[in-house]
């Protein structure tokens, strides 16, 4: 087993993939104003890539030869490094190429991860400026340790890998819907769950799951075909009516948004939430504004579910909602996925 921790040479070599369009349209601005002198005084020096289109970063990481770096840094939202670690999972070189440590840097609307590593280092919840001055300070200070990451496999054949969370129904349309805020930064998702409230509607599917806690490790994949039945050792949820469904792998689902308090990094498990249908819009409203401050599950609202598992199911009944895998679009069909402890690295003070 690889060492959990490492730290970054000096002087070091960083590769940066910076998205002009994500968020509010600064990651440049930003990334010259404010990260680019910090790195300099922590003797890491920097490539940019400027991608010019969606899939730009996942050719980029997939095709090219990395030996040169030593960290591959993301300046962007989520989306762009879901590509990214899709990318690198394309070659045929996976397995080394993922030892090769990762940084977020938040320049998007949805940051996510950088949130995450905000709160798993111990600093005060922050956003903007200051979130993005404490991600670059995890960089120059260059500690790295393992990551968990979910495989994701879908009816038609195919394969993901999420860092994030993976999501279907209220949750994932308010993402998807918000997207045209993007300028907003992170109140996109504000606006969106008010206007999503207003056309509250059921998901109907079946949900099963692998709980976290009991018996000893299967060495093999914890999956059968999505063909077959669940194994009996699964729970299967017996409600078949969602308002969401919710699969979380770090702590925070946005900036402001604290989900699964108890996530770390690698703490090989895949926090599952569900919304039962019949809650009311006002309490729903609460559950997200209780979310700000990660006291949501305290409500003790009958309709929230929470259970850590290792693997889970879902099918949905007819092809109805967006789903989501780390807040980029999914086609609704059936879908399951499960934990592999530390497969990636990442920067994390
Ligand atoms: P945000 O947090 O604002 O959503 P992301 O970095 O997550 O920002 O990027 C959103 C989407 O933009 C991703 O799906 C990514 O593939 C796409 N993208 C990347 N580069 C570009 C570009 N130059 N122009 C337009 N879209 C891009
Ligand atoms: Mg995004």
């Amino acid at each position: 087993r690889p060492p959990a921790y490492g730290v970054l040479p000096r002087p070091c070599r960083a590769l940066v993939l910076l998205n002009p369009q994500s968020g509010a349209g600064r990651a440049l601005e930003d990334f010259q104003a404010v990260v680019q002198p910090m790195l300099a005084e922590a003797d890491i020096a920097t490539t940019v890539f400027v991608t010019e289109r969606p899939h730009h970063a996942h050719e980029k990481v997939r095709d090219e030869d990395l030996s040169q770096w030593d960290t591959l840094v993301v300046m962007a939202g989520d989306g762009l490094l879901y590509e990214v670690v899709n990318g690198l999972m394309e070659r045929p070189d996976w397995e080394d190429t993922m030892k090769k440590p990762l940084c977020i840097l938040p320049g998007g609307s949805g940051n996510a991860l950088a949130a995450s590593i905000n709160h798993y280092a111990g600093n005060d919840h922050v956003a903007k400026k200051k979130l993005l001055t404490n991600c670059t300070f995890i960089l120059c200070k260059g500690l790295h340790t393992q990551m968990d990451l979910v495989s994701l496999s879908t009816a038609s054949g195919k394969r993901l890998f999420s860092f994030l969370g993976f999501g279907w129904g209220f949750i994932s349309d308010v993402d998807i819907d918000s997207e045209k805020y993007r300028r907003l930064g992170n109140a996109r998702f504000t606006l969106g769950t008010l206007q999503c409230l207003a056309k509250l509607r059921v998901y109907q599917g079946r949900l099963s799951y692998l709980p976290a806690v009991p018996e000893a490790l299967p060495s093999d994949s914890l999956l059968v075909p999505l063909c077959q039945p669940v194994p009996p050792h699964w729970t299967v949820v017996p409600e078949e009516e969602f308002v969401s469904v919710y699969a979380i792998y770090q702590s925070h689902l946005g900036t402001n948004l604290l989900m699964a308090p108890a996530a770390q990094l690698h703490d090989g498990c895949i926090h599952l939430f569900y919304l039962k249908a019949g809650i009311s819009r006002v309490a729903l409203l609460k559950i997200f504004l209780a979310m700000a401050r990660g006291t949501h599950l305290d409500l003790n609202c009958p309709y929230l579910c929470y259970v850590p598992v290792r693997a889970f199911r879902l099918e949905p009944r007819t092809a109805a909602g967006i789903m989501t895998v780390d807040g980029e679009a999914l086609a609704c069909e059936p879908v399951q996925g499960q934990i592999h402890g530390r497969l990636c690295r990442v920067l994390s003070g």
